[in-house]
Protein backbone atom coordinates (compact mmCIF):
# COMPACT_ATOMS: atom_id res chain seq x y z
CA UNK A 1 0.00 0.00 0.00
CA UNK A 2 1.05 3.62 -0.70
CA UNK A 3 -0.41 5.82 0.86
CA UNK A 4 -0.78 9.40 2.73
CA UNK A 5 -1.92 10.44 5.62
CA UNK A 6 -3.88 13.79 5.87
CA UNK A 7 -4.48 16.14 8.47
CA UNK A 8 -4.02 19.62 10.90
CA UNK A 9 -1.78 20.01 13.40
CA UNK A 10 -3.04 17.43 16.48
CA UNK A 11 -5.08 15.21 13.95
CA UNK A 12 -3.79 12.27 15.06
CA UNK A 13 -1.80 11.40 11.91
CA UNK A 14 1.12 10.00 14.15
CA UNK A 15 -0.83 8.17 16.34
CA UNK A 16 -2.60 6.42 13.64
CA UNK A 17 0.22 6.26 11.09
CA UNK A 18 2.05 4.19 14.07
CA UNK A 19 -1.44 1.66 13.82
CA UNK A 20 -1.49 1.37 9.94
CA UNK A 21 2.44 0.82 9.50
CA UNK A 22 2.15 -2.08 11.73
CA UNK A 23 -0.59 -3.62 10.16
CA UNK A 24 0.46 -3.41 7.02
CA UNK A 25 4.24 -3.80 7.30
CA UNK A 26 5.36 -0.29 5.35
CA UNK A 27 7.64 1.95 6.59
CA UNK A 28 6.28 5.46 8.19
CA UNK A 29 7.65 8.45 6.24
CA UNK A 30 7.16 11.08 8.97
CA UNK A 31 8.92 14.44 7.60
CA UNK A 32 8.40 15.93 11.24
CA UNK A 33 9.73 13.07 12.86
CA UNK A 34 12.97 13.63 10.26
CA UNK A 35 13.40 17.34 11.09
CA UNK A 36 12.95 16.67 15.05
CA UNK A 37 16.22 14.24 14.75
CA UNK A 38 17.98 16.63 12.34
CA UNK A 39 17.65 19.10 14.60
CA UNK A 40 18.63 16.36 17.75
CA UNK A 41 21.40 15.55 15.90
CA UNK A 42 22.11 19.02 15.00
CA UNK A 43 23.12 18.51 11.09
CA UNK A 44 22.92 21.74 8.89
CA UNK A 45 19.27 20.60 7.97
CA UNK A 46 18.30 20.30 11.34
CA UNK A 47 19.51 23.62 11.95
CA UNK A 48 17.89 25.26 8.91
CA UNK A 49 14.50 23.91 9.47
CA UNK A 50 14.63 24.36 13.29
CA UNK A 51 13.82 28.14 12.49
CA UNK A 52 10.79 27.51 10.70
CA UNK A 53 9.35 24.49 13.16
CA UNK A 54 9.87 26.76 16.10
CA UNK A 55 7.82 29.48 14.97
CA UNK A 56 5.34 26.77 13.52
CA UNK A 57 6.15 27.58 9.89
CA UNK A 58 6.39 24.99 7.32
CA UNK A 59 9.96 24.10 5.90
CA UNK A 60 10.71 25.45 2.21
CA UNK A 61 9.22 23.22 -0.27
CA UNK A 62 12.76 22.12 -1.93
CA UNK A 63 14.29 21.09 1.28
CA UNK A 64 11.57 18.96 2.10
CA UNK A 65 11.15 17.37 -1.13
CA UNK A 66 14.52 16.49 -1.75
CA UNK A 67 14.64 14.51 1.88
CA UNK A 68 11.63 12.74 0.96
CA UNK A 69 12.72 11.77 -2.39
CA UNK A 70 16.04 9.87 -0.97
CA UNK A 71 13.95 8.38 1.46
CA UNK A 72 11.17 6.94 -1.14
CA UNK A 73 14.60 5.64 -2.91
CA UNK A 74 15.30 3.09 -0.52
CA UNK A 75 14.70 -0.56 -0.46
CA UNK A 76 11.95 -0.75 1.93
CA UNK A 77 9.67 1.74 0.20
CA UNK A 78 9.96 -0.47 -2.72
CA UNK A 79 6.61 -2.45 -1.97
CA UNK A 80 4.60 0.61 -0.06
CA UNK A 81 4.94 3.10 2.74
CA UNK A 82 2.80 5.75 4.57
CA UNK A 83 3.56 9.08 4.12
CA UNK A 84 2.72 10.90 7.72
CA UNK A 85 2.98 14.45 7.30
CA UNK A 86 3.85 14.97 3.77
CA UNK A 87 2.77 16.50 1.13
CA UNK A 88 1.64 19.94 3.10
CA UNK A 89 1.44 22.05 0.02
CA UNK A 90 0.57 21.46 -4.01
CA UNK A 91 3.72 21.80 -5.05
CA UNK A 92 5.06 19.30 -2.57
CA UNK A 93 2.05 17.29 -3.75
CA UNK A 94 2.88 17.90 -7.52
CA UNK A 95 6.79 16.92 -6.70
CA UNK A 96 5.71 13.44 -5.49
CA UNK A 97 3.74 12.98 -7.91
CA UNK A 98 6.65 13.21 -10.68
CA UNK A 99 9.09 11.56 -8.28
CA UNK A 100 6.53 8.61 -8.06
CA UNK A 101 6.20 8.27 -11.87
CA UNK A 102 9.67 8.57 -12.69
CA UNK A 103 9.72 4.77 -10.69
CA UNK A 104 6.58 3.40 -12.28
CA UNK A 105 4.99 4.28 -9.06
CA UNK A 106 1.63 5.73 -7.78
CA UNK A 107 -0.51 6.36 -4.48
CA UNK A 108 -3.57 4.29 -3.76
CA UNK A 109 -5.30 6.08 -0.86
CA UNK A 110 -5.36 9.53 0.77
CA UNK A 111 -6.16 9.11 4.22
CA UNK A 112 -7.95 12.92 5.43
CA UNK A 113 -8.05 12.86 9.10
CA UNK A 114 -10.87 16.13 10.07
CA UNK A 115 -11.29 16.69 13.46
CA UNK A 116 -12.19 20.64 14.53
CA UNK A 117 -10.02 23.85 15.60
CA UNK A 118 -11.27 23.83 19.31
CA UNK A 119 -10.23 20.01 19.32
CA UNK A 120 -7.15 20.75 17.87
CA UNK A 121 -5.83 23.42 20.06
CA UNK A 122 -6.88 20.98 23.16
CA UNK A 123 -5.37 18.11 21.80
CA UNK A 124 -1.83 20.22 20.54
CA UNK A 125 -1.67 22.28 24.03
CA UNK A 126 -1.96 19.56 26.19
CA UNK A 127 0.47 17.15 24.06
CA UNK A 128 3.88 15.45 25.18
CA UNK A 129 6.24 13.37 23.38
CA UNK A 130 8.46 10.68 24.45
CA UNK A 131 12.00 12.11 23.47
CA UNK A 132 13.37 8.91 22.36
CA UNK A 133 10.58 7.08 20.72
CA UNK A 134 7.83 9.57 19.95
CA UNK A 135 5.19 8.14 21.51
CA UNK A 136 2.42 10.61 22.42
CA UNK A 137 1.05 11.29 25.41
CA UNK A 138 -1.50 14.43 26.98
CA UNK A 139 -1.49 15.72 30.26
CA UNK A 140 -5.33 15.56 30.36
CA UNK A 141 -6.22 12.52 28.12
CA UNK A 142 -3.40 10.30 28.32
CA UNK A 143 -0.83 10.91 31.35
CA UNK A 144 2.46 8.52 31.66
CA UNK A 145 2.21 6.61 34.60
CA UNK A 146 5.46 7.48 36.22
CA UNK A 147 5.92 11.37 35.57
CA UNK A 148 7.47 12.69 32.42
CA UNK A 149 8.86 9.12 32.16
CA UNK A 150 7.38 7.11 28.47
CA UNK A 151 5.54 4.00 29.55
CA UNK A 152 7.01 2.23 26.63
CA UNK A 153 10.78 2.72 27.02
CA UNK A 154 11.50 5.21 29.45
CA UNK A 155 12.58 7.90 27.60
CA UNK A 156 12.06 11.35 28.73
CA UNK A 157 8.41 12.77 28.24
CA UNK A 158 8.44 16.57 27.27
CA UNK A 159 6.54 19.35 25.31
CA UNK A 160 7.84 19.79 21.57
CA UNK A 161 8.84 23.57 21.34
CA UNK A 162 6.23 24.42 18.54
CA UNK A 163 3.06 23.04 20.87
CA UNK A 164 3.25 26.40 22.57
CA UNK A 165 0.08 28.49 22.34
CA UNK A 166 1.74 30.81 20.13
CA UNK A 167 2.86 28.31 17.55
CA UNK A 168 0.14 25.99 17.40
CA UNK A 169 -2.24 29.18 16.30
CA UNK A 170 0.59 29.69 13.38
CA UNK A 171 0.75 26.14 12.65
CA UNK A 172 -3.63 25.54 12.26
CA UNK A 173 -3.27 29.08 10.06
CA UNK A 174 -0.43 27.38 7.85
CA UNK A 175 -2.46 24.43 7.42
CA UNK A 176 -5.99 26.40 6.53
CA UNK A 177 -3.71 28.05 3.92
CA UNK A 178 -1.41 25.63 2.68
CA UNK A 179 -2.43 22.51 3.71
CA UNK A 180 -5.95 21.91 3.51
CA UNK A 181 -6.10 22.62 -0.21
CA UNK A 182 -5.11 19.44 -0.68
CA UNK A 183 -7.84 17.62 0.18
CA UNK A 184 -9.88 19.15 -3.09
CA UNK A 185 -6.67 18.52 -5.19
CA UNK A 186 -7.06 14.57 -4.11
CA UNK A 187 -10.86 14.48 -4.14
CA UNK A 188 -10.04 15.58 -7.63
CA UNK A 189 -8.16 12.37 -8.34
CA UNK A 190 -10.46 10.17 -6.67
CA UNK A 191 -7.71 9.13 -4.25
CA UNK A 192 -9.14 10.88 -0.70
CA UNK A 193 -10.72 8.93 2.03
CA UNK A 194 -12.24 11.01 5.00
CA UNK A 195 -12.04 10.11 8.38
CA UNK A 196 -13.82 11.39 11.19
CA UNK A 197 -10.69 11.79 13.53
CA UNK A 198 -12.71 12.57 16.79
CA UNK A 199 -13.27 9.79 19.22
CA UNK A 200 -11.55 6.69 20.89
CA UNK A 201 -7.86 5.52 18.83
CA UNK A 202 -8.94 2.29 18.21
CA UNK A 203 -12.33 3.45 17.24
CA UNK A 204 -11.09 5.92 14.50
CA UNK A 205 -8.70 3.13 13.26
CA UNK A 206 -11.83 1.14 12.49
CA UNK A 207 -12.84 3.87 10.99
CA UNK A 208 -9.54 4.13 8.81
CA UNK A 209 -9.80 0.51 7.66
CA UNK A 210 -13.28 0.94 6.60
CA UNK A 211 -12.72 3.93 4.39
CA UNK A 212 -10.19 1.30 2.77
CA UNK A 213 -12.56 -1.56 1.88
CA UNK A 214 -11.06 -3.42 4.88
P1 LIG B 1 4.72 17.47 12.32
O1 LIG B 1 5.44 16.59 13.27
O2 LIG B 1 4.22 16.73 11.11
O3 LIG B 1 3.65 18.30 12.99
O4 LIG B 1 5.80 18.52 11.75
C1 LIG B 1 6.48 19.42 12.61
C2 LIG B 1 7.05 20.58 11.81
O5 LIG B 1 7.99 20.11 10.83
C3 LIG B 1 6.02 21.37 10.99
O6 LIG B 1 5.32 22.33 11.76
C4 LIG B 1 6.92 21.99 9.93
O7 LIG B 1 7.65 23.09 10.45
C5 LIG B 1 7.91 20.87 9.64
N1 LIG B 1 7.40 19.99 8.54
C6 LIG B 1 7.06 18.68 8.64
N2 LIG B 1 6.64 18.19 7.47
C7 LIG B 1 6.69 19.24 6.60
C8 LIG B 1 6.36 19.38 5.23
N3 LIG B 1 5.88 18.36 4.49
N4 LIG B 1 6.54 20.62 4.66
C9 LIG B 1 7.03 21.65 5.36
N5 LIG B 1 7.35 21.59 6.66
C10 LIG B 1 7.19 20.39 7.29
Amino acid sequence: MKAILLGPPGGGKGTQAKKLVKKYGIPQISTGEIFRNAVKAGTEMGLKAKQYMDRGDLVPDDVVVGIVEERLREDDCREGFLLDGFPRTIPQADALAVMLEKTGRKIDHVISLEVEREELIKRLSGRRVCRNCGEEFHVMFKRPKVDMVCDLCGGEVYQRKDDNEESVKNRLVEYEKQTAPLIDYYAGRSLLRSVQGVGGFDEVFERILKSLGE
